[in-house]
Parts: C-alpha cells; structure tokens; sequence
C-alpha cells in the first residue's frame, strides 16, 4: 500500500500554496497536486498591485513563483500534474495524480474557479493588455479613459460601479434588454452619471493592434455593427469553480462552489479554500488568507483526530516567527 500523506493539497494558487507553507511549516509535509495550470488566475494577469507587501507591485506569475518557492523551501512536494480523480467516500483519502494512486487523512480543495470568457480570438490576444476579468485588479490602469464591461448580472454590475470610479466613462454591454442583476445593483449602475448601457449587443471583436481601443459589437435586433472606443474590456460574465472532481462526493451549492463552514467542508477531514468557495471576494489575497486558515484547521482537525503521523510539536503553526 502507498504511504500515506497527513495533507494532499489539490491546487497550486495562492489559496494552495499558502496552505502548503503553513502545512509545511506545521511538520505535515503536504503534497501539493499543482495542475498543469499551476499558479491558478494570477498567471493570467500582468501586474498585481493589491497585494500587499509590494509597494511597486509584482507581476502576476512572479508573485506565484514565490509563493511556490516558499512552500517548497518548508518541505511541501510539488507535483506539476492534474488530479484526475478522488475518493473521499473514507479515510485515508484516495487521490489520483495523473495515474498515481495517492493516499491522505487530511485533503485541502483549492482548485479556485475559472473566469467565463467571449473566447474569441481578439479577446484572447489582448488579455492583460486591456482585456481583463477583474476590475479590481486592471482598472486602475485605464483611469481617465473610457472602459467597457460585458454581462448584465451582479458581476458585470460591481466591475461597472467600480470602474466609473475612475473611468471617464463606462458602457454595459448586455446581450438582453434586461438586466440578470439584482434590482438595487441594476438600479445603481443605471443611475449612475458617467455608466451607459448598450442593449440587445453581443462583442463581436475587441480592436487594437497592442492595446485595446475598442470594442466591436453587433445589435442582435438590428444587426448593426458599432465601435465603442475604449481603452479596456472587462468580461464579468461569471466564473465556474473547478468542482468537477468533486461532484457527488462533498456538498456543492448550485452554483458548483464547495460548501464551507469556515474552511470544513461536508466531508470530515476535507477542508477548501480559495476561489472554490468563494463567490464575494475572489482577490489573491483574500484566497492566501484561507489557504492560511484551511492549513491551520487540517492541522488542529488531525491533532483533535490524533490522525498524523509526523512528530511536529502542538500548535506548530503558530510559531514566534510566524505572522
Ligand atoms: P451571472 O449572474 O450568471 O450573470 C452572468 C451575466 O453574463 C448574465 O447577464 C448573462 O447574460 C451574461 N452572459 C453569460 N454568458 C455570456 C456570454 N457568452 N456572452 C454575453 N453575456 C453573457 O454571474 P455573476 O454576475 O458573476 O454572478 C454570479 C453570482 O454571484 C450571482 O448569484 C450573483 O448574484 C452573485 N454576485 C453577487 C454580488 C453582490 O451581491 N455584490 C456581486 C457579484 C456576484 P443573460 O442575463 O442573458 O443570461
């Protein structure tokens, strides 16, 4: 029978890799299954400048390698592979990286959720160089100039209000001629002097050669193609967690994402963590501090369990040095 780890962490982003440096921290040697799209979101992104601690800000993948090279430097074993399979219906824990058959008494879910894309050529080109999925991230940059945002639901609503903070203007593009957004959410946005509303118009290309500096879009009623100028596009068309995996094995709300109460989720021993479970804040930092707090409950949760089988001292997580 294959050895058994104390904690399987299944997703390398900031949620993943912070567990895995508490974990590692804490004597519990966690194998981190990274998926072949290590880093999660943030490896999409060009510079962060929300995270704290780096006051000239940091580029998106830069900032993942470092949180990789922090685990790594605790003791936590990084696999750039997929899980391409779970047991959770008993302990130990059965997962499958690729082929390989891995055991564990304590799995830490971080696989986060993915942004919904147009998925058209252009908008692929020119993501990170106006094309984005987070107004809180990007907006900044195009302060003063026009900026679209697509989707009509209480995503595409915040991104709006957000933006028009800064933005010289911002037009909505719904497909509909109605809102999906709540009423109060919808109402603001309407209300709002520099945030305007194309109906009934679907992105049929986003225009610029290194930049954006428009975006293309047709009326679905009359046909009638139109330019927006704008110096960014946000796609707020929803996100869909990574919980395929996971279907029929642990609570899911509607939506996909794992249900949590703190970071325990409905299967004892199963802890998650990051944009999995999050449908408000979604930021880096937000999903470090879960993977942080996820860590530190596998750990109590395998102490209170007498369930490990290292030697790492009570409350090891907590140690002088730590933050
Ligand atoms: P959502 O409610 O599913 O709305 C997605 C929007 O994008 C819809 O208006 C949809 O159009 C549009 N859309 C989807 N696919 C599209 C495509 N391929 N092309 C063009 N438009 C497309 O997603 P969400 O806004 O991310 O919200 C998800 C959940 O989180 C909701 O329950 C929401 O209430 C919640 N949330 C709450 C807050 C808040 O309360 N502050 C903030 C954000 C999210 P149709 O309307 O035509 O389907």
């Amino acid at each position: 029978m294959a050895d058994v780890h104390d904690m399987i962490i299944i997703g390398g982003g900031p949620a993943g890799y912070t567990a895995a440096v508490y974990a590692a921290r804490a004597n519990l040697s966690p194998l981190v299954a990274e998926g072949f799209a290590a880093g999660g979101q943030l490896m999409l992104t060009t510079d962060v400048e929300n995270y704290p601690g780096f006051p000239q800000g940091i580029q998106g993948p830069e900032l993942m390698q470092q949180m990789r090279e922090q685990a790594e430097r605790f003791g936590a074993t990084l696999v750039a592979a997929d899980v391409t399979r779970v047991d959770l219906s008993e302990r130990p824990f059965r997962v499958w990286i690729d082929d390989d058959e891995h055991l564990a008494r304590s799995v830490v879910i971080s696989t986060g959720a993915s942004a919904r894309w147009l998925d058209l050529p252009s908008e692929t080109r020119l993501r990170g160089f106006g094309v984005s999925t987070c107004a809180t991230c990007d907006g900044f940059f195009f302060r003063d100039r026009p900026m679209v945002v697509v989707g009509g639901g209480d995503s595409a609503m915040e991104e709006a209000l957000f933006l028009a903070r800064m933005a010289s203007k911002v037009t909505i593009v719904h497909r509909r001629d109605e809102f999906r957004a709540s009423r109060i959410m919808a109402e603001r946005a309407l209300a709002h002097e520099r945030i305007d509303v194309r109906w009934n118009a679907v992105v049929e290309e986003v225009l610029g050669a290194d930049t954006v500096e428009a975006v293309r879009v047709r009326d679905t009623v009359t046909g009638e193609a139109e330019d927006i100028p704008a110096a960014a596009m946000f796609v707020a068309i929803g996100h869909d967690p990574n919980t395929t995996l996971f279907r029929g094995q642990i609570a899911l709300d509607p939506a996909g994402y794992v249900e949590t109460d703190g970071t325990r989720t409905s299967v004892e021993g199963v802890f998650a963590c990051g944009d999995v479970q999050d449908t408000v804040y979604r930021q880096a930092i937000t999903a470090a501090a879960s993977g942080c707090m996820a860590a530190m409950d596998a750990e109590r949760w395998l102490e209170a369990a007498d369930d490990t089988t290292s030697d790492a001292p009570t409350g090891a997580v907590a140690s002088g040095k730590d933050a």
